[in-house]
């Protein structure tokens, strides 16, 4: 055997996972296999004047490298049960907090001391949103932002970078069952283990459909939640972000009783593009640093879509509708409130006559002619249930941008140990359709590295 343990991708999932390996069992050979680059690499080459728009890179630095798809990301670790996955079915929720709790131990010791931890815990608004039909879900979160969440990344490397053999730009095209354990094949190479953890996110899902498929692994096809992303003045908000920074509200539409969730909140922060193979989405972001905040405050409302027979394209299904926004806007769309509510296209007339200033450069459109109507009358409903919590967000200058997708991927059947039907061959973080987020995937991680023995 090359390894006593391969690890494929260095997203959270698989970095967590090296990091307790060599704390709790030093002695073992460990590899991790990243089809992305390392940290210091990775480089979106869009600079907003040469290149505007994605231009396809062979592996797409956003999504894949060293840090996985949280490298560049707002760097919220949210210790909750309530959302960011469904680890506890698996583990219990106790100790899926507990690890959870554990992963932020570990931010703060390599960087992420100082940053601030906002908690739902005991705060007023957990009454003000009940009283209004909305359900604030209970968390603690860890901001680390963009900025401290690259520096934790650098000191976690620069720990296991001695400890663990890296192979970066090498992604692994296969995985075959051998005798005492697995055989892990990339271009001409081939590596064998005796155990292998597999934690290849949200980029790695067809892969992963693939190997599901030749290794006869069984899984169950997911869901898709589809929505806008809706930007305001930061001072609507600012009575909640100041004391939860992030906060989740669920609220159950009276017309067709689906549930609207408010999602990834950025405080002062701004809306970004984000490609999915090809497709242009919208996304948040924002920093811990004063200095590069901004005005407005942003956040997603989604609403699930969950499929049954015959129909088991959920990504397809956002997929295709994504597409639509980029048929008719060029990419992403955006829409004043008052304009949809009136039934009309905003123009750069009307976005430029509004008491806010857009933080990204959307197309001004009309997302009633992208959005299927129930989820269009959830999302209209749900402004105007929030905005009996944080007065102005039902203004006519609220800005939604269309469409926000958030893909899934279908879930992996594995045991409580996170391990599939092949003994030592362990599926984690979001690739396992389990996870959905940076705490969950992390914690993830380190339950695979306690629990596997060689
Ligand atoms: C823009 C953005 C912002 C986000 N913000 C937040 C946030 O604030 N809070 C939060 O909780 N979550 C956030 N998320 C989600 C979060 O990043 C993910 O939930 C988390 O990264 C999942 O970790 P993971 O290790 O499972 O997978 P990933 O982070 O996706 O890592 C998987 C790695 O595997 C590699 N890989 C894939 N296939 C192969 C292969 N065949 N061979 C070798 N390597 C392979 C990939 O290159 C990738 O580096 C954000 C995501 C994005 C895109």
């Amino acid at each position: 055997m090359d390894f006593d343990v391969i690890i494929i991708g260095a997203g959270p999932g698989g970095i967590y996972s090296a990091f307790e390996l060599s704390k709790t069992k030093p002695d073992l050979k460990v590899a991790i296999f990243e089809g992305g680059h390392e940290l210091k690499k990775r480089h979106c080459p869009i600079d907003g004047e040469k290149i505007k728009s994605c231009i396809g890179c062979k592996s797409c630095s956003i999504m894949s490298g060293f840090g996985g798809a949280g490298a560049f990301s707002d760097g919220k670790y949210n210790i909750t049960n309530d959302f960011g996955g469904t680890l506890y079915e698996y583990i219990g929720k106790t100790q899926a907090l507990k690890l959870m709790e554990y992963v932020d131990e570990i931010n703060l010791e390599y960087g992420g001391k100082g940053t601030k931890l906002y908690s739902t815990a005991g705060t007023k608004f957990k009454k003000i949103c009940m009283q209004n039909d909305l359900h604030l879900l209970d968390a603690s979160v860890r901001h680390l932002g963009t900025d401290i969440n690259y520096i934790v990344l650098e000191n976690l490397y620069d720990f296991l970078k001695d400890k663990v053999t890296f192979f970066f730009d090498t992604p692994v095209e296969s995985i075959e069952v051998v005798d005492g354990g697995y055989k892990v094949i990339c271009g001409d190479a081939e590596y064998h283990c005796k155990k292998c953890v597999v934690s290849v996110g949200r980029s790695g899902s067809k892969w992963m459909e693939k190997v599901c498929k030749d290794l006869s692994i069984p899984t169950k096809s997911n869901r898709v939640d589809i929505g806008v992303r809706v930007e305001l003045p930061a001072e609507v908000f600012s009575h909640l972000t100041d004391e939860l920074y992030e906060s989740k509200i669920v609220y159950r539409t009276a017309e067709y009783g689906d549930r609207v969730r408010t999602f990834c909140m950025n405080p002062k922060g701004a809306v970004v593009n984000e490609n999915t193979n090809g497709i242009i989405t919208v996304n948040g972001h924002s920093y811990e640093d004063p200095a590069k905040q901004t005005q407005n405050t942003n956040f997603a409302l989604l609403v699930a879509k969950h499929f049954s027979e015959p129909f088991k394209d959920s990504n397809g299904y956002g997929e295709s509708i994504a597409r639509l926004s980029n048929m008719l806007g060029g990419g992403v769309i955006v829409q004043r409130f008052g304009d949809l509510i009136r039934g009309r296209r905003s123009n750069p007339v009307r976005i430029e006559e509004a008491f806010i200033t857009p933080t990204l450069n959307a197309t001004p459109g009309d997302l009633s002619l992208v959005l299927p109507k129930r989820i269009l009358d959830g999302i209209i409903e749900m402004i105007y249930a929030l905005d009996k919590v944080a007065p102005g967000t039902a203004n006519d200058d609220t800005l939604l941008y269309g469409v926000e997708v958030k893909f899934y991927n279908m879930e992996v059947s594995v045991n409580e140990n996170l391990e599939s039907c092949y003994p030592g061959l362990y599926i984690i973080g979001d690739g396992s359709g389990i996870t959905h987020s940076l705490s969950h995937a992390s914690a993830s991680g380190i339950h695979v590295a306690r629990n596997l023995s060689i």
